[in-house]
């Protein structure tokens, strides 16, 4: 379905990012990975899939790197058909106890680094007619969590981008939409089952029952695998007019 398109995921080194990519790859996309950590791994996993694969290491945080990226991903493979913004982090504490610098890291990760990603995919992407940019939010996108003050920030903010990116591009062959997973255990998620454990006295069962309870009626993880799908089916002909929705994966839990 997508062979001779070429695909960039931002923070596809790991997690979501690196389902998406092999979601994308296995559809027949060729593939420009980002992220810090260990590229190899990822590169080898998504050649193995019978596509081209491409590595920039551009910091999601730095405007000047973000460009080289574009510019490599284009100099590489010709154009950039699907733009994945997907890098992110996430920092939590109750907002008085919020360090400036961790806010700033975070805006600028999730949520700055899409609008720069966005402004210069667009145009190769409005010549030629056809485009995907789909957004990795949240469901805390949609809702919040205390002591995620910038994190939910960021992502509201990412819907509302994905919103406008949609509106002005609603007339041409170039699409916009959000995925707003719930709990998806990767490293950024693992980290914050750890605290819980260690703060609670749990075992590391326990308290991903625990993060599951508070939030997910479902009481399951989403994977980056369906997420993945969730991707592909956006990039399909059958996604043509879905334009700046905010489409969730969360087992539930901004239905409550
Ligand atoms: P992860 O930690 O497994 O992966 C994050 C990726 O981003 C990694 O490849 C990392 O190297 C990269 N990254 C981090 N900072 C970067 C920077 N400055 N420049 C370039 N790359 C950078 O996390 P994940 O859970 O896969 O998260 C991916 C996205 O999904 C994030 O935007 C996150 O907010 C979102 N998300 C995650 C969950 C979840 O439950 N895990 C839920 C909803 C949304």
């Amino acid at each position: 379905m997508l062979q001779g398109k070429t695909a960039l995921v931002t923070g596809s080194t790991s997690g979501i990012g690196l389902g998406i990519a092999k979601a994308l790859a296995k559809q027949g996309a060729n593939i420009v990975l980002n992220g810090f950590g260990d590229a190899e791994g990822p590169k080898a996993e998504i050649a193995a899939l019978g596509v081209k694969v491409a590595y920039h290491g551009a910091d999601m945080s730095k405007a000047s790197e973000i460009e080289a990226m574009m510019k490599f991903a284009a100099d590489t493979f010709g154009r950039v058909d699907i733009l994945v913004n997907n890098a992110g982090i996430q920092h939590v504490a109750k907002i008085e106890d919020f360090p400036i610098e961790r806010w700033d890291a975070i805006i600028a990760i999730n949520l700055t680094s899409a609008f720069l990603a966005t402004r210069l995919a667009l145009p190769a992407m409005k010549a030629a007619n056809w485009g995907r940019i789909i957004n990795v939010a949240s469901t805390h996108g949609l809702v919040g969590s205390a002591e995620k003050s910038a994190y939910v920030a960021s992502k509201h903010g990412v819907v509302g981008l994905t919103k406008v990116t949609a509106l002005e591009n609603a007339t041409t062959g170039v699409t916009c939409n959000a995925i707003c997973p719930g709990w998806v255990l990767t490293p950024l998620v693992q980290k914050q089952v750890d605290a819980k454990a260690a703060a609670m006295g749990l075992t590391n069962e326990e308290a991903k029952k625990q993060l599951l309870q508070e939030k997910e009626p479902s009481m399951q993880f989403t994977t980056p695998e369906e997420l993945g799908e969730l991707a592909v089916f956006f990039c399909s002909a059958a996604g043509n007019n879905v334009r700046g929705a905010a489409w969730n994966m969360d087992g539930g839990w901004t239905a409550q």
